[in-house]
């Protein structure tokens, strides 16, 4: 009767949740709680000069660590975040913790930048501009060290409103990049609708610069484009070290990537500076 009744009730359960009548500890609920508990943290991968190979600024990535220590990728979070109105709170938690954690390193170099991750909608909410500027004030971070990444994978919704936004940005001393550029489905119109300082050549890109002519003519184009539009070029993604010398006969001055660092928690991001620091620099 026992086995009966549970088959019953596991019956009634597998119903009601076929239809989302009930949702067990959804995935929502879990990342509140780790946002609450500091969870979801920032990473940071440094940022490289492709001249000479020293440190020009850092990433933050927003990592989920989980308390058994494994992690979930932003791939599959962030997501989750911007449908569910949690993309707000995560950045600027995320910026709280940055504040803590590499405050120091900026105020002790101006000319270190750090750049954060802003979807399109996100930039062009209603206030986000006030909200962020506050958070960033709050977090002690210096204005001038940073950077908005505002990625070219999702369509920017208008286009006049993203030119004030940005303008605006740029009066408060906050610098733009259009992120993962060359990937964009409205083809270049990011390069309309932003005020922007730095453009970030998508991976895809610099995976074939050395594999085939199509990928290096498309990343010559994208170097003149974001020169003529009085851009810094940034190569993101660059894995070997054949790619380097290609990226450096293109011109690009800046890059990131595993050849150079993956993204590194906040302790082993300060040594790796502090280790350049100390050595004499490795001409390119
Ligand atoms: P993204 O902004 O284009 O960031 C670069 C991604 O490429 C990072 O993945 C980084 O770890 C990875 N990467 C860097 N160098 C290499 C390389 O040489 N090889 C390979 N295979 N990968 C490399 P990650 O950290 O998994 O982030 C993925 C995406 O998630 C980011 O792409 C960004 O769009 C989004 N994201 C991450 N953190 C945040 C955040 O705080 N807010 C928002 N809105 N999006 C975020
Ligand atoms: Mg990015
Ligand atoms: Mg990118
Ligand atoms: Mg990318």
């Amino acid at each position: 009767a026992i086995l009966g009744f549970a088959a019953l009730m596991s019956g009634v359960f597998g119903f009601l949740s076929a239809r989302g009548l009930v949702r067990p500890a959804s995935r929502l609920d879990e990342m509140d709680e780790a946002l609450a508990k500091g969870h979801i943290q920032p990473h940071f991968q440094p940022l490289f000069s492709l001249e000479d190979n020293h440190v020009t600024g850092f990433e933050m990535l927003a990592r989920w660590i989980k308390p058994d220590g494994t992690s979930i990728s932003p791939a599959v979070f962030i997501p989750l975040a911007e449908d569910e109105h949690r993309i707000d709170p995560l950045i600027f938690s995320l910026l709280i913790q940055a504040g803590e954690q590499i405050g120091n390193l900026l105020r002790a170099d101006a000319a270190l930048k750090m750049s954060f991750n802003i979807t399109p909608a996100q930039l062009l909410s209603d206030g986000f501009v006030e909200r962020l500027t506050k958070q960033i004030d709050a977090a002690g971070l210096p204005r001038h060290s940073l950077v908005l990444e505002i990625t070219e994978r999702q369509p920017i919704a208008d286009v006049e409103k993203a030119l004030m936004v940005s303008g605006r940005l740029a009066e408060l001393g906050l610098r733009i990049a259009i992120d993962d550029a060359g990937t964009g489905h409205n083809g270049l119109s990011s390069l309309h609708a932003l005020q922007a300082n730095y453009l970030k050549i998508d991976k895809y890109f610099i995976d074939g610069v050395t594999l085939n002519r199509k990928s290096f003519v498309l990343v010559e184009a994208l170097v003149s484009l974001g020169e003529q539009f009085g851009m810094t070029v940034i190569a993101e993604g660059i894995e070997s070290e054949d790619q380097l010398v290609k990226l450096r006969e293109l011109g690009i001055r800046e890059g990131q990537g595993f050849v150079f660092s993956r993204p590194l928690p906040a302790n082993q991001l300060v040594k790796l500076i502090e280790e350049k620091k100390r050595q004499p620099m490795r001409a390119a």
